[in-house]
């Protein structure tokens, strides 16, 4: 079978670069080894899925965030491959449907002080009885609490993990939270 290895080549990024345009996709150049042009981040993509693989890392089982920050593409679940990223975004649909917002609002009424979204996420597992692993839980859990937490409900009290262009873009691995109060 013939390689379609697409590699992604950062250019020069601008200090003012938009950073929306730049975590997804932009101030690349993009190369696949069998020649084919790739103007361009879509470009890129169409030519990963005619090649089964992962639209999102390009079948290189690693997301390059911003230069010199990359990690494990969560998209394919690591795998580079167009399979298991459609398997993963049916996975997170279900999850959506299966984790609603009233479900977990339930779960942390309870909880006093700050929890994190590792704890609410293993409490959600524990409750709907869901296997390790089968559905997307942490990121859904993630969702619904950046949710609250954007109305008010909830206060995001941890530091980010990381810094990767000032504050504009950071990362948080296992945040936690608190109920907000009055
Ligand atoms: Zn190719
Ligand atoms: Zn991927």
């Amino acid at each position: 079978m013939r390689k379609h290895t697409i590699t992604a080549l950062w250019e020069e990024v601008p200090d003012d670069a938009d950073d929306l345009v730049l975590v997804r996709g932009g101030f690349r150049v993009y190369l696949c080894v069998c020649g084919r042009q790739l103007a361009d981040r879509a470009a890129a993509e169409l030519h990963a899925a005619e090649t089964d693989q992962c639209t999102t890392c390009l079948g290189t089982t690693v997301q390059d965030i911003v230069p010199g920050f990359s990690q494990p593409c969560t998209a394919c679940a690591g795998t580079g491959r167009r399979r298991a990223q459609l398997t993963w975004q049916l996975a997170h649909a279900e999850a959506e449907s299966v984790i609603t917002v009233e479900i977990v609002r339930g779960l942390i009424a309870g909880l006093t002080g700050p929890f994190r979204l590792s704890e609410v996420a293993d409490l959600v597992r524990e409750t709907l009885h869901l296997p390790v692993g089968r559905l997307p839980v942490g990121p859904r859990v993630r969702d619904i609490l950046r949710g609250l937490e954007a109305q008010g409900e909830l206060v995001l009290i941890s530091a980010p993990d990381e810094l990767l262009r000032g504050t504009s873009v950071m990362l948080y691995r296992d945040p936690y939270w608190e109920h907000a109060t009055g």
